[in-house]
């Protein structure tokens, strides 16, 4: 017997009732009971079933895990679903979207959205750590039981996002960004000594591939379970037939002490043969491109890149991925995007060389690390990069990152662009939604920040995220 069992389990429905299932006897083999203040985080980093219908660990899914838990539990003191999506978008939406509220309803659960609750700081001591504290909301430190419900899906970032990944969306808006750059397989292995999840069943019904906001479709048709995010990462790597050592942040948080990422000290059980999911996913889809290369065959967006900070030949946690992301939201809006759009030069990093740009290409200097001084239309141009080391940046002094800030920010930036051919985009991470903002600025393309079937469900939601905010804050 090994100490570590993953199990992979058949599932080719969102049945709730068979989810439920099968949930329950995975946590029978693992000998899993939850107790006391159970928290189940699943992952909806953006949720619409007709925008980003891939994007997040499906309603059913919930449904059967909350279910399960509650004909395995004992001594329970409150069982609750908590998470924070992607940043710029209050929770409250995303689970509105992914259907959510009813299946908690149902079961009597308790809702936590983080960004509407207080973070409190977590001290760090493992060696190797990036930092010595980090924020945390506070029903996550409160939590006796934390089950982990990933979504299954190809990452631009980190390759894949599986259990460990999952935890990006345990930290609210102002700690959130804070080393999303160069920095983030680092700061993804930091989160996991705050909280280890007691139990993982990862929805891998369907997966998703290449992107993560818009992810194409894969029918998987397994769900995944075991109770060490190292262990079960590692047994997902291997059935869509990458090797573990490409999960940085798996090798990092494996270092730690956190669990294995050897095959051979992990037993892996259930309905499913590995070399059958194996054989399934042999053309599983990833994007782990740099951008020089991804667009470089694209109509409208071409990019250079100089060097990036701390002697990083790139950066995979931050603008670059952003940028492909924003690039496929458009797309998914509107297929014929790159014939439409005007020419757009992405810029990154200290660039020591002439653009060499086209006649009326605009230029998007994006990122707090980008330099770069030369002659654009004529005028003169001069872009100061303002980055900050890890150890310059104060964890304790962060900025809010509000949704309603950053977007009547970037807005301004493009409405005052007038005959301004180019814009400087400042902050370390720019974030997907003002990718979107300033590509359709300069590449003059209609805005999915502001489709009708989004914004006005954001702008309702995020009056109730501030109100339940300000309630919060006098209630502590
Ligand atoms: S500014 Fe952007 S590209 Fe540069 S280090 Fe920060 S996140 Fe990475």
């Amino acid at each position: 017997m090994l100490e570590h069992k993953v199990i992979i389990r058949r599932c080719n429905e969102y049945d709730p009732d068979l989810i439920s299932k099968i949930v329950k006897e995975g946590m029978e083999e693992l000998g899993v009971k939850p107790f006391g203040n159970i928290l189940l985080k699943p992952n909806t980093v953006i949720a619409h079933p007709e925008i980003f219908p891939y994007a997040f660990t499906r309603k059913e899914l919930l449904d059967g895990a909350l279910d399960a838990t509650k004909k395995t539990s004992e001594n329970v003191k409150e069982i609750s679903v908590g998470e924070r999506c992607g940043i710029t978008i209050p929770t409250r939406f995303c689970f509105k979207h992914a259907g959510y509220p009813e299946v908690i309803k149902k079961h009597k659960a308790k809702t936590y959205y983080f960004d509407e609750e207080k973070s409190v700081p977590v001290k760090l001591t493992k060696e190797g750590r990036l930092r010595d504290r980090v924020f945390i909301p506070k029903s996550v430190t409160q939590c006796d039981f934390l089950i982990n419900l990933p979504k299954f899906k190809s990452h631009p970032w980190t390759r894949l996002t599986l259990s460990l990944k999952n935890f990006i969306g345990i930290q609210d808006d102002r700690h959130r960004l804070v080393d999303h750059n160069i920095h983030l397989e680092e700061k993804i292995a930091d989160l996991q000594e705050v909280v280890q999840p007691k139990f993982i069943a990862i929805d891998g019904i369907i997966a998703g591939q290449k992107m993560m906001l818009t992810p194409e479709p894969f029918p998987l048709g397994a769900i995944i379970m075991g109770t060490n995010s190292c262990a079960v990462d590692t047994v997902c790597c291997h059935m869509v037939n990458v090797d573990p050592q490409d999960l940085k942040h798996l090798c990092l948080t494996s270092q730690r002490g956190f669990g294995p990422m050897n095959l051979d000290e992990i037993e892996v059980s259930g309905d499913y043969p590995l070399a059958e999911v194996q054989k399934k996913t042999k053309d599983f889809a990833f994007c782990m491109e740099r951008i020089d290369d991804y667009f470089k065959d694209h109509k409208a967006i071409s990019c250079t890149l100089g060097k990036f900070p701390e002697g990083r030949d790139y950066c995979w946690g931050g603008c670059p991925g952003a940028l492909q992301e924003a690039m496929h939201i458009f797309k998914g809006f509107d297929p014929e995007v790159e014939d439409k759009m005007e020419k757009v030069r992405v810029v990154i990093g200290k660039v020591d060389k002439p653009l060499n740009l086209t006649k009326g290409e605009k230029v998007l200097f994006a990122g707090d690390c980008t330099s770069w001084e030369g002659e654009i239309q004529g005028r003169k141009v001069k872009i100061e990069s303002n980055f900050k080391t890890k150890t310059e940046v104060n964890e304790c002094k962060t900025k809010s990152n509000d949704m309603l800030k950053k977007n009547i920010g970037s807005f301004f930036k493009g409405l005052f662009l007038g005959k301004k051919p180019f814009i400087h985009a400042k902050g370390c991470t720019i974030c997907v939604a003002d990718h979107v903002h300033y590509l359709s600025f300069l590449g003059k393309i209609k805005n999915p920040n502001y489709d009708k079937r989004l914004v006005f469900g954001i702008a309702i939601s995020y009056l109730r995220m501030i109100v339940s905010r300000f309630w919060n804050t006098i209630r502590s």
